[in-house]
């Protein structure tokens, strides 16, 4: 067997074009755009990276940008000003602060002091605790988006045996919660399991959600399986290469002669994060308008 690629790219493109078309209409209805403010404390590279292409991305969803880029030495109180700003502005429906923060920062006190309706990443208590117990708020994108693959590749999920690898309060533990809402079987594994590749072997549907490069083995799959690969590692470079490959949880390529799905590392997970950010922004302008949300 030779696995489907699940193409996250061109998943995440008709998203975002899709939110794009809703965010056009919301701003006829609304006499205003949508907006989405992200703040960035220090020159983190990679964090650079992610902040202007969210920037680019809100752009061409027909939706304002807000980007407030902050010293490295910013206090954890000017920080705190800066989201009651923009917790008050009627301007912003989305607010994002982008991970990591410098380490002199308390980065659960600033999460605490966004507003739930403006949490468009899901990482506010409040919403972890909507989730939990099934009331409509914001769930964490790449779960979200993980989500929305298997759904579309597997319709209806109940009753399927899942297991997520890891259990971060950003990926894996939502991942599970969201796999349980569609009434599949949730196992979730973490550095403490025992004989993994035999739990692996149980599930329908395996999500890998490490960061341990290449780690799920093809002989832990059950033949069949769809398998959803959000780990995002980078190898020691190679001979004559300047920068190593970028590979998933996944040994995808023998992987990919066993399961019956499987997601690439690049383009399957990774680009959903941005589009499902720019579709929780599109929700939480609607509702902070008072207008019905589109699905
Ligand atoms: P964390 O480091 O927060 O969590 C990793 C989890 O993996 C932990 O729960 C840990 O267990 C578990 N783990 C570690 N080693 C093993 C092992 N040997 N066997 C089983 N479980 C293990 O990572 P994140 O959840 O933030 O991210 C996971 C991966 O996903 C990373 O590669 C990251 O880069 C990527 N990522 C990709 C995104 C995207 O595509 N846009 C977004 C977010 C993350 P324990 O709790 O016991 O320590």
């Amino acid at each position: 067997m030779v696995a489907e690629t699940i193409d996250g790219k061109a998943f995440a493109a008709r998203l975002r074009e899709r939110v794009g078309e809703a965010a056009a209409r919301f701003e006829e209805k609304a006499g205003r755009k949508a907006g989405l403010a992200v703040v960035l404390v220090g020159e983190d590279p990679a964090s650079q990276v992610y902040v202007r292409s969210k920037g680019k991305a809100t752009l061409a969803a027909s939706m304002n940008s807000f980007e407030h880029r902050l010293e490295a030495d910013t206090s954890q109180d000017d920080l705190l000003a800066l989201v009651e700003r923009l917790n008050a502005d009627d301007a912003v429906d989305g607010i994002l602060v982008q991970l990591p923060l410098p380490a002199h920062i308390d980065a659960q006190a600033v999460i605490a002091a966004i507003d739930p309706d403006k949490d468009v990443d899901g990482f506010h208590v409040t919403n972890a605790g909507r989730l939990a117990v099934g009331q409509a708020g914001f769930v964490p994108c790449t779960p979200m988006g993980c989500m929305m693959l298997l759904t579309d590749r597997l319709g209806d999920l109940s009753g399927l045996d899942a297991v997520v690898i890891g259990r971060s309060n950003i990926v894996g533990k939502p991942m599970a919660q969201l796999l349980l809402d569609a009434n599949a079987t949730v196992t979730i594994a973490h550095s403490r399991t025992r004989d993994l590749a035999a739990v692996v072997r149980r599930a329908d549907i395996v999500v890998a959600a490490v960061g341990r490069a290449e780690m799920v083995k093809a002989e832990w799959l059950k033949p069949g399986a769809t398998v959803i690969d959000v780990g995002i590692n980078r190898l020691p470079p190679a001979d004559g290469e300047e920068k190593g490959r970028l590979v998933g949880d996944v040994d995808y390529g023998p992987a990919s002669q066993v399961a019956s799905a499987i997601t690439p590392v690049p383009g399957g997970v990774g680009p959903m994060t941005i589009a499902v950010l720019l579709r929780n922004t599109l929700v939480a302008a609607h509702r902070n308008a008072g207008l019905t949300a589109p699905e």
